[in-house]
């Protein structure tokens, strides 16, 4: 039996952040210096940007995401499950497997990188009629969904049905909306040519924000660059416009436009996984408030980062400033808290996270793009070799980047054949069954389960 205790590192979440941290880890510490653990409810990496081109099938699911085993290096263990709670006092991490068990993992370290997820409000009939793009299965979904749409079109003799099923609405004018707004024009676009019977003119993409610009970060100018495109390819934008009400046929507007449509997609920003709340401990608009070192001040051992912590921009000179919920962001706080962690362990110093934003690629499907890399404005072919040049070697494995460059020439040069899987469940799934955000425990129910679990033992 092995009796020598190392410390436990465990780290929370694999995606940008999770990943870059263990990998770090696992390069830089020596097996017997510590034990790593990772719990993920998913046996990959998903490299979000990329989601809008899964959606429209640019991608397939599997290019996006990027494989946990992939080395016999990799040699930490990992606990497939979601964590509902985490224990500051007792040190206890509280998973809940794939098989629903729940079990205690308690800990020395722990490194906490969940993400985010949709931000909603209280609208009536979002969540049950909305559509998010933050998981693999949300995009894939949604591409059966948008062909399906135009399958029950087609069929249709009604002409108020027709209609309905081919009116789509994105609300959100961030990135995420913009490129999937505009990937999936494109699909709608291009795949109508293969529904004779079908007017194209009947098709209408709506982008809607209540903010009074789309992609404010790209400044004036590439913003209306942006706007401009979307406008000539017929997407409807409406500025300062946001969901009054949903409905499984329609969805009002808060400007009190009705829009017949059985597609509404929302993805009006994110807010930091419920894990956060569970430790009870301070948070910055629902981000863990953590030093500039990405330590919990006064609870030894604790980290939190990515887009569920609130990391200050010293890069921003600001003190208020915290670091946009960005892969860019995340990815180097990943590797910069591996370093943090392994400096408490041996007893170094910590060094605080500082990072000048690269700057924004916006891939808008096709030849369409607008980037702009450190500072310098771009648009159309040079930003979309710029876009997807950085993607592409963003992504991790060198299969993964073999994976994706083969489905880009594919579709560049086949198409798509706009085949719907039928993956689809005959029951909706819409953005509450997809996040499983009704899985946490409350701080209490935290502290009574590790209580009662430790009286029993
Ligand atoms: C459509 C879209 C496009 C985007 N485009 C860009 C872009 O162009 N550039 C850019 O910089 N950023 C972009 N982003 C934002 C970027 O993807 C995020 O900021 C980044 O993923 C945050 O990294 P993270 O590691 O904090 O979280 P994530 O990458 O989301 O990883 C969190 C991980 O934790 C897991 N997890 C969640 N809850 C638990 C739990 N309770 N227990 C265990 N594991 C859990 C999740 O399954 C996931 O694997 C985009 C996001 C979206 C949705």
């Amino acid at each position: 039996m092995n009796t020598v205790t190392r410390p436990r590192i465990l780290v929370v979440g694999a995606g940008f952040a999770g990943v870059e941290c263990v990998r770090r880890l696992e390069r830089k510490l020596s097996p017997d210096e510590a034990d790593v653990t990772l719990v993920t409810p998913f046996a990959y990496q998903l490299y979000l940007p990329l989601l809008p081109q899964v959606a429209s099938g640019v991608l397939t699911p599997q290019s996006i995401a990027v494989s946990l085993r992939r080395s016999k290096k990799y040699r930490t263990r990992i606990i497939p499950g979601g964590a509902i709670g985490v224990d500051l006092k007792s040190k206890v991490c509280v998973i809940r497997t794939i098989t629903d068990q729940i079990v205690n993992e308690p800990y020395d370290y722990i490194v906490l990188a969940p993400g985010s997820i949709t931000r909603t409000f209280d609208i009536p009939g979002l969540t049950d009629h909305a559509f998010g793009m933050k998981t693999l299965a949300e995009a894939a979904y949604i591409r059966d969904h948008v062909i399906s749409q135009l399958d029950l079109a087609d069929a249709s003799q009604d002409p108020v049905e027709r209609a309905s099923r081919l009116q789509f609405v994105v609300v959100g004018g961030g990135y995420a909306g913009t490129e999937t707004a505009a990937c999936l024009q494109r699909l709608t676009h291009a795949a109508v040519k293969r529904y004779p019977r079908l007017d194209p003119g009947l098709i209408k993409w709506h982008l809607i924000d209540i903010a009074p610009k789309l992609m404010p970060e790209l400044g004036e100018k590439l913003g209306s660059s942006a706007q401009e495109i979307l406008r000539r390819r017929g997407i409807e934008i409406s500025l300062g416009v946001s969901i009054a009400k949903a409905g499984p046929e329609e969805v009002t507007f808060t400007d009190g436009r009705v829009i017949p449509t059985r597609t509404l997609i929302w993805t009006a920003g994110v807010v930091a996984s419920p894990l956060i709340a569970t430790l009870g401990a301070e948070t910055v608009k629902g981000r863990l408030a953590v030093a500039p070192e990405m330590n919990l001040p006064g609870n030894d051992g604790v980290f939190a980062l990515g887009d569920s912590a609130a990391v200050p921009d010293l890069a921003k000179g600001d003190d208020s400033a915290m670091c946009p919920p960005t892969a860019q962001h995340a990815l180097r706080q990943g590797r910069h808290v591996a370093d943090n962690v392994i400096a408490s362990l041996r007893g170094g110093p910590m060094r605080p996270y500082v990072h000048k934003d690269l700057g924004l690629v916006v891939d808008l499907g096709g030849t369409d793009a607008v980037s702009k890399p450190l500072g310098i404005e771009l648009r159309g072919l040079p930003a979309q070799a710029v876009a997807r040049g950085y993607h592409w070697s963003a992504l991790r494995t060198n299969v993964a980047k073999t994976r994706v460059m083969t489905n880009w020439l594919l579709n560049a040069v086949a198409g798509d054949d706009f085949v719907r899987t039928g993956f689809q469940a005959r029951k909706a799934a819409r953005l509450k069954d997809f996040e499983y955000t009704d899985a946490y425990l409350t701080p209490e129910q935290v502290r009574a389960h590790v209580e009662g679990t430790a009286r029993q033992e």
